[in-house]
């Protein structure tokens, strides 16, 4: 066997693939070439690092998708609980509201210019009033008056004056509307003010009294 049949058998033979007559001549050739031997013990370091190589980068790969994985899963939980306390805060908000007695309920109207607010304030301490608008196409025609304990919370201190409700008129029989649109008043346009047991109608109209010019 010469140099160059051996060195094509080489990596078959490392790969135990040749016939035990082929492992017979190249052993023997091997005893007898020392260049081949180092040839030989040279491939079988490559292959070797090779392999070691190989097993590196996948351990990386899955050392990576781990990494991918565990982010993943912690950005899943960060969501839940976040949409877990939105849910708690409405679910609190909710269900410590109640709607208000209307002899618990002081209303004032006030204007000033054009501007009519209607604000609504609880006679009961420790509580506060949310005055919910219920919009009929562009302009509001229901007002659901919630009573709220003052628990602390943020609305408490923002409602401490009162819940505002506001209409801003043109003139007398014209409403401004929210998207700048007007809206002719009749004697049919009303607000419904809900109370626990009752209702209050005003009619728009009376809302405003022409300014003096
Ligand atoms: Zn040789």
């Amino acid at each position: 066997m010469n140099h160059s049949v051996f060195r094509d058998l080489v990596p078959s033979y490392i790969e135990n693939l040749t016939s035990e007559e082929t492992n017979r001549q190249i052993e023997k050739h091997l005893e007898q070439c020392e260049s081949c031997r180092k040839y030989l013990h040279d491939m079988q370091e490559d292959l070797l690092l090779d392999s070691l190589h190989e097993q590196k980068n996948e351990k990386r790969n899955i050392d990576f998708l781990k990494k991918v994985r565990a982010k993943n899963r912690k950005k899943i939980f960060i969501t839940i609980g976040f949409l877990l306390s939105i849910f708690i805060g409405c679910f609190f908000l909710f269900t410590s509201m109640w709607i208000a007695d209307e002899k618990d309920v002081q209303t004032t109207i006030q204007q000033q210019g054009t501007t009519v607010t209607l604000s609504f304030q609880t006679k009961n301490n420790n509580r506060y009033l949310l005055a919910m608008e219920q919009w009929n196409q562009n302009y509001i025609d229901e007002i659901i008056i919630y009573e709220k304990w003052n628990d602390f919370s943020e609305p408490a201190r923002l409602f401490k004056d009162g819940s505002h409700v506001t209409f801003t008129f043109l003139d007398e029989n014209t409403l401004l509307l929210y998207g700048g649109e007007e809206k002719k008043l009749t004697d049919e346009d009303k607000i419904h003010i809900r109370y626990k047991n009752s209702t209050e109608e005003i009619r728009l109209k009376d809302l405003y009294k022409p300014v003096n010019k």
